[in-house]
């Protein structure tokens, strides 16, 4: 797909772009803080699953403003690619699932645990579909398991997930450590994308719960239909559409210039990525290395040579 049909496929890319942020979903999660707060007071925060960045730009820019209010405010992204620096952000480059990043993410603030954590961790997609959702529900508990080595009691977790079938469990699993879940569908989220972000509030694990990494609530219990779970057992979650009906329907198509009194210009992304990886490719087709041999002139291996009659 070209860029300009990228561009006029999705308006909330557009705008993003637009407003300068690197790609942004967190941004539109903004309404649903608006009255949750989740943001406000907070000094310490960490995004999981970072790069290339966009929610660290948002928390970078929400909680620092323009630099006035930056004392004492420490971000930590975590991502196992490399990112691109942003102002007032301390990237880790490592792995969510090893208990070295949690050490190395205390170390950054001090000893002192965080306010929030937020993680829009994806795996690559395959396609299929059960297998897709099953990833993404591990990469959330490794999520949940090193945010309890490193919120404090009464901090908040954002985190995205499919919702699938069996999210019945994963909410059960995050009621077990928070005392508000919720379950947040931004405008920007397409309706046919089973996408959507969890809200966890007021982080308060079980008593004498003690933090692990080989936390035992990431083996799955296949035998259980979750769905089917009934009476205390089962953790009904409320569910909340968040912005309203005068936001951009990230189902529809826009007209490319939505100012018919302005040119439209191309936007080119505001920040590339830095290692990706068809990065090779590019520079084999750039530097002419991908022609292939011209296997005319050359008999093939076990292959009499043609002649011509
Ligand atoms: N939140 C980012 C933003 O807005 O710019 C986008 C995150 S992208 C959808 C998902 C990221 O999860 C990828 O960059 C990938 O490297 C990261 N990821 C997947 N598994 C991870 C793991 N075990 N540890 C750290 N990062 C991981």
């Amino acid at each position: 797909m070209g860029r300009s049909s990228k561009d006029k496929r999705d308006i909330y890319y557009r705008l993003a772009k637009e407003e300068g942020w690197n790609l942004c979903a967190f941004l539109y999660i903004l309404p649903y803080d608006s009255s949750k707060r989740i943001i406000l007071g907070v000094c310490r925060a960490v995004d999981l699953c970072a790069a290339p960045g966009s929610w660290s730009q948002v928390l970078s820019r929400k909680l620092r403003g323009d630099g006035e209010r930056s004392v004492g405010v420490k971000i930590v992204a975590v991502d196992l690619q490399a990112m691109a620096p942003l102002p007032g952000v301390t990237q880790i480059q490592g792995d969510i699932t090893k208990i070295s990043t949690a050490q190395e993410i205390i170390r950054h603030f001090e000893g002192q645990p965080a306010d929030l954590v937020v993680c829009d961790g994806a795996p690559d997609v395959t396609g299929l579909h059960d297998v897709d959702e099953y990833i993404q529900a591990q990469l959330l508990l490794a999520a949940l398991n090193i945010t309890t080595h490193v919120l404090k009691p009464g901090g908040n977790f954002v985190a995205k997930i499919f919702r699938g079938k069996d999210v019945t469990l994963l909410y059960s699993q995050l009621k077990i450590f928070f005392s508000t879940v919720t379950c947040a569908k931004p405008r920007s989220s397409r309706n046919s994308s089973i996408e959507a972000f969890v809200v966890c509030q007021n982080y308060s694990p079980p008593e004498g719960y003690v933090p692990n990494m080989s936390n035992p609530l990431l083996d799955h219990c296949y035998d259980v239909d979750f769905n089917q779970v009934e009476g205390p057992n089962r953790v009904i979650v409320p569910f909340l559409a968040c912005g309203d009906l005068s936001a951009y329907d990230s189902d529809r198509t826009y007209p490319l210039q939505l100012d018919p009194s302005k040119e439209y210009h191309y936007l080119p992304p505001t920040q590339l990525p830095i290692q990706p990886p068809y990065q090779q490719a590019c520079h084999l087709r750039k530097h002419n290395l991908l022609a292939k041999e011209d296997v005319s002139s050359t008999p093939r291996e076990g292959s009499s040579p043609t002649h011509d009659l």
